[in-house]
């Protein structure tokens, strides 16, 4: 079977290596040809949002996923008319814009932060005065890692906020004085069955994830985050690997935003859990059974970021599993990443705090 992906950065390229022993084949489109998935598989480039382009992908394909989720929806729409694309792209759009997403997540009665649509600075006002300070404004599009919002805390930032960010659709929404994060992670076949990995608790620096841990082991959290993934996918009449990331605040999960697509904080499962994140996403759109999630032990894994730690050094830590995407150095870009699984909880934290220590001694995240 032949798999067409649209965006070609690291998640496709460890896309494509779970694929091969399954005996997939893969071709990826992207801008340039000078990506992590160019190492591993053919790239037709090209402008993304480019219906002839995308057309060729279906055409030359079984199936289209892809690894980035501001691809254009109506080109790979029309593109991929009486072909085969999933995850759906109904999800797709709702993910692409956080007040259809936010939309989603109450008609499901996931809580969610209060929200409001922002267009116009007297919008704003309006907004901050009803849902108070502090609070979050961000572009209703096209937001990553942080970028494309900002925090509100005094009347005095209304301003400034909107000459940063105004001119484009806006939410602004209740600040959440999380005590942590988390994201959970399934999969959902065309049959209709479903996996959902272990909670994952997640570490951001300047809004970049920095380390995840998983199993994370909170029992009732975990339960609920699962019913809540669940509603999702079965919403959606899901296809493939869905992501959901949360807050914990007071013992409570609040949504925060969706992923239709693998995740960052999901790649502790290539080593960690029974069947990865990625050979899941390809048994499911390739209509295949399930893997299961289970988790093999308790995984940490650490982002790699802006420059890549001495290999060798790292590769004499026992059981240390490194992943290098090929990426050029630039401050706050993903290169790579280092996944250890130990036996406890308690040994993970230690060796991880260890490793941060020795990798990233300025980094305030403190497992
Ligand atoms: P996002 O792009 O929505 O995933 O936001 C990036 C990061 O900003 C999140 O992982 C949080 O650390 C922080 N953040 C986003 N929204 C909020 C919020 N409403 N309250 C507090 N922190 C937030």
């Amino acid at each position: 079977m032949k798999i067409g992906i649209v965006g070609g950065g690291q998640l496709g390229q460890m896309m494509a290596l779970a694929g091969y022993p399954l005996g997939f084949e893969f071709q990826f489109v992207d801008r340039t040809a000078d990506i992590p998935a160019a190492r591993v598989a053919p790239v037709l480039s090209g402008d993304l949002h480019d219906v002839g382009l995308l057309r060729a992908l279906a055409e030359g394909n079984d199936v289209v996923t892809f690894d980035w989720e501001n691809v254009s929806v109506s080109a790979l729409s029309t593109a991929t008319r009486g072909r085969r694309v999933a995850p759906p792209l109904r999800a797709l759009a709702a993910a692409q814009d956080r007040i259809a997403e936010k939309r989603t997540f109450e008609r499901l009665s996931i809580p969610t932060t209060r929200f409001a649509p922002v267009e116009s600075q007297r919008q704003l006002k309006r907004a901050v005065s009803r849902i108070g300070l502090p609070g979050v404004l961000k572009t209703r599009r096209l937001g990553y890692d942080g970028k494309g919002q900002s925090v509100l805390r005094s009347p005095d930032d209304v301003d400034a906020a909107w000459t940063a960010l105004g001119g484009v659709p806006l939410l602004y929404e209740e600040f959440v004085p999380f005590d942590c994060e988390v994201s959970v992670i399934g999969a959902r076949g065309r049959d209709g069955s479903i996996v959902i990995y272990p909670l994952n608790r997640n570490y951001h620096a300047d809004g970049i994830l920095r380390l995840t841990l998983a199993p994370w082991d909170a029992p009732r959290l975990s339960r609920a985050a699962a019913s809540y993934l669940r509603r999702l996918l079965e919403a959606f009449h899901y296809v493939g690997v869905l992501t959901l990331e949360l807050f914990v605040c007071r013992g409570r999960l609040i949504a925060n935003e969706m992923a239709p697509r693998v995740h960052n904080s999901g790649h502790w499962t290539i080593e960690g859990a029974v069947t990865s994140q990625f050979e899941n996403h390809l048994r499911a759109i390739s209509g295949l059974p399930l893997g299961s999630a289970a988790a093999r032990g308790h995984a940490a894994m650490i982002n790699l970021i802006g420059k890549l730690p001495p290999r060798r050094r790292l590769l004499a830590e026992p059981g240390l599993h490194w992943h290098d995407y090929g990426k050029q150095p630039r401050p706050g870009r993903k290169l790579g990443h280092c996944t250890i699984i130990e036996h406890s909880a308690r040994n993970r934290t230690s060796r991880v705090r260890q490793l941060l220590t020795r990798l990233y001694p300025q980094l305030a995240v403190h497992p």
